[in-house]
């Protein structure tokens, strides 16, 4: 994959040709993948206060006037990592307590309200705008995966975090793309046997 392809990772292009999580949970997704550990750190789509406007007005996130501060910032990046750790444990593990208190607290400012609307459907809707509402907008869509069973599905990648949807039957997949992050692991621990047989 050359750098222009590996821009588009987890907006344009998903690794290893997969599909991309189901209705609004792709949403989330492109959340979690809106930076990769395995690229360089001004490839951050979150990265500064204007790169994370940016993006949250693409997405409708926010309105065109909100103003996004570094701190906000901050505070999309933290919860996008404790997401990506509540993604990895979904390989069979608990997550980490600290992602789990990062979401709880952001859970505390971004509240939400259950709206209706003229033919009697109910949704989760943020209670206020900006980045709170955003970020309520973000957990709504958490809930609901887990509430249609798709979260389960959404798995970060054992090798670089990569957020990817399982669609196997056995629900196994352990990489974003078994040519990239399958084989480098597959690599370490033939590299690891070798050196432990050669001692
Ligand atoms: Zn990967």
């Amino acid at each position: 994959m050359d750098e222009h392809d590996k821009r588009r990772v987890g907006e344009q292009i998903e690794p290893g040709g997969r599909p991309k999580a189901p209705g609004r949970l792709e949403l989330l997704q492109r959340f979690v993948n809106s930076y990769n550990h395995d690229f360089p750190p001004e490839w951050d789509r979150l990265g500064t206060a204007a790169r994370a406007q940016a993006w949250l007005r693409g997405k409708r996130l926010v309105a065109r006037g909100d103003r996004i501060s570094d701190a906000d910032a901050a505070r999309l990046r933290e919860l996008r990592e404790a997401i990506r750790a509540l993604a990895i444990a979904n390989h069979g593990t608990r997550p980490e307590p600290a992602a789990t208190e990062i979401i709880g607290e952001a859970s505390r400012v971004a509240r939400l309200t259950v709206a209706i609307d003229a033919a009697g459907r109910t949704a989760l809707a943020p209670e206020r705008g900006g980045v709170d509402g955003a970020v309520a907008t973000l957990l709504a869509i958490l809930h609901e995966a887990q509430l249609t069973g798709h979260w389960s599905r959404l798995k970060g990648c054992r090798q670089c975090g990569y957020a990817f949807f399982d669609r196997s039957k056995n629900r196994s997949a352990a990489w974003c793309d078994m040519s990239i992050c399958g084989n480098r692991t597959k690599n370490r621990a033939y590299y690891r046997r070798r050196r432990t047989s050669e001692r």
